[in-house]
C-alpha cells in the first residue's frame, strides 16, 4: 500500500514537488493517525501474513499465481460514505460488507476467492480507532473465507469516506458462469430470501416502523453485513447456464442477465422467496412487495439452469445447506421487443414498477434512503 504523500516525495529532485504544496485535503500526515507506513505496517501488513506473493505489503506489487487450470477472475467495487453505507455504520461492519460485496460476485462466476487489494481514501474525522476496528472487520472475514490482503493504497480527502476493494478468485480455466448465457426455457432460480436488505435499511432509516423485535433484528442483520454465497456459488459451474449476485435488486440484476443474454424473463411473485420476517414487515402492503423485489443488498446469487439440471440444482441446495427457488423461467423476448423482466402478481397480472433496481447518477430507491 502506498499513499498520496508517498507518490509525492517519490519524486525525482529534478520535479519535486514539495509536500507544503499539496492542497491541505490531500495532507495525509494528519498528526492524530501518525504516518501512512506506520499505519500499513500495524495495521495491514499482518493481513498479508501467509500469502508470500504479498511481500508483506513492502513491495510495489503483488504476485499470484492460479493454480494450473485455473485462470484468475477479478472484481471491483467501491462504496462511499452516506451513498453506499449510513455514516454511522460500525468500521468493522464497513469493512466486512466492502470486502464481502466483491466476494459475492465471484460467488456468483463460481470462483473461489483468495485475496483482495483495497483502496482507502479518509477524511480527518477517521481517527486510529477506526482503522483498528476496520481492520479487525478485514481480519475476521480473511478467516472466515480463506482471503488475504495483497496490496493497496491509502488517500486523505475533504469529503466522505470512500473505499474500493479489488477482489482476485480462481475459476476452472473456461468455466466461468457468465451473464450471458441463459437458454429458452431455463428456470431461473435464487438462492436463499429476497428483499431483507432493502426492509433492513428502511428499518435503519426509520421509514419502516413497528415490526417486532426479532423480525426488525434480522432485516437490519441482512442488511448490515450480507453473506456471500461463497460455498455454492464455487460449484455452479457446470450446473448454472448464467448467473449473476443480487446487488442492483432482483428485477434489475435478472435483466441484466436477460439484456445479455437476449431473453426476456417471466418471474412469479408468490414464488419470490421471502423470510418470515420480510413476510411480516410487507403484510399486505404492495409497495412494501415490490421494494422487496426490487430493492439491492441482498447478496443472494440468481442464476438459471436447463430442466436437465434441475436434480443437481436440488443436490446443491441440499449439500450447500442453502434454500434456491425456481421463481421464473427465461423466454424469448417478444418481436420488435427488448429483453424486459415481468413479474405477475397472484392473479397473474404484470406487477408495475416505479423503478426496477438501484442505480447511480439516475433516480433510484435508494435516493431518499442515503446509506
Ligand atoms: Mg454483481
Amino acid at each position: 500500500m502506498r499513499s498520496s504523500s508517498a507518490r509525492t516525495e517519490g519524486k525525482s529532485s529534478g520535479e519535486a514537488l514539495h509536500i507544503a504544496d499539496v492542497p491541505g485535503e490531500w495532507d495525509v500526515h494528519k498528526p492524530r493517525l501518525g504516518s501512512e507506513f506506520e499505519l500499513i505496517a500495524r495495521y495491514f501488513a499482518p493481513l498479508a501474513r501467509g500469502f508470500p506473493g504479498a511481500y508483506g505489503l513492502l513491495d510495489d506489487v503483488a504476485l499470484i499465481n492460479p493454480a494450473p487450470g485455473n485462470e484468475l477472475a477479478v472484481k471491483t467495487d467501491t462504496i462511499v460514505g452516506g451513498v453506499d453505507f449510513l455514516a454511522d455504520t460500525p468500521p468493522e461492519l464497513i469493512a466486512r460488507k466492502a470486502l464481502r460485496v466483491n466476494l459475492s460476485d465471484l460467488a456468483a462466476k463460481a470462483a473461489v476467492p483468495r485475496a483482495y487489494l483495497i483502496d482507502l481514501v479518509l477524511p480527518d474525522t477517521v481517527d486510529e480507532a477506526w482503522i483498528a476496528a476496520f481492520a479487525a472487520g478485514l481480519a475476521h472475514d480473511q478467516d472466515e473465507y480463506g482471503v488475504h490482503l495483497v496490496g493497496g493504497d491509502m488517500s486523505s480527502t475533504s469529503g466522505p469516506i470512500v473505499i474500493a476493494v479489488t477482489a482476485l478468485g480462481e475459476v476452472a480455466l473456461g468455466r466461468v458462469v457468465r451473464r450471458g448465457g441463459a437458454q429458452p426455457n431455463d428456470t431461473v432460480f435464487v438462492t436463499g430470501t429476497i428483499g431483507d436488505a432493502v426492509l433492513g435499511l428502511s428499518l435503519l432509516d426509520g421509514t419502516l416502523t413497528g415490526l417486532e423485535p426479532a423480525s426488525a433484528a434480522f432485516l437490519s442483520a441482512r442488511y448490515r453485513l450480507p453473506e456471500p454465497r461463497v460455498a455454492l456459488g464455487r460449484r455452479l459451474a457446470g450446473i448454472a447456464s448464467a448467473a449473476i449476485d443480487v446487488s442492483d435488486g432482483l428485477v434489475a440484476d435478472l435483466r441484466h442477465v436477460c439484456g445479455t443474454s437476449q431473453l426476456s424473463a417471466i418471474i412469479e411473485a408468490k414464488l419470490v422467496p421471502l423470510s418470515h420476517a420480510a413476510r411480516k414487515a410487507i403484510g399486505d402492503d404492495r409497495a412494501r412487495l415490490a421494494r422487496a423485489l426490487t430493492g439491492g443488498d441482498d447478496y443472494e446469487i440468481l442464476f438459471t439452469a436447463p430442466a436437465v439440471a434441475a436434480a443437481r440444482v436440488a443436490e446443491l441446495s441440499r449439500s450447500s445447506g442453502v434454500a434456491i427457488s425456481a421463481i421464473g423461467r427465461m423466454v424469448p423476448p417478444a418481436a420488435g421487443d427488448q429483453a424486459s423482466v415481468v413479474v405477475l402478481d397472484d392473479s397473474g397480472r404484470p406487477i408495475p414498477f416505479a423503478s426496477e433496481g438501484w442505480t447511480h447518477f439516475r433516480r433510484g430507491p435508494r435516493e431518499r434512503d442515503p446509506r
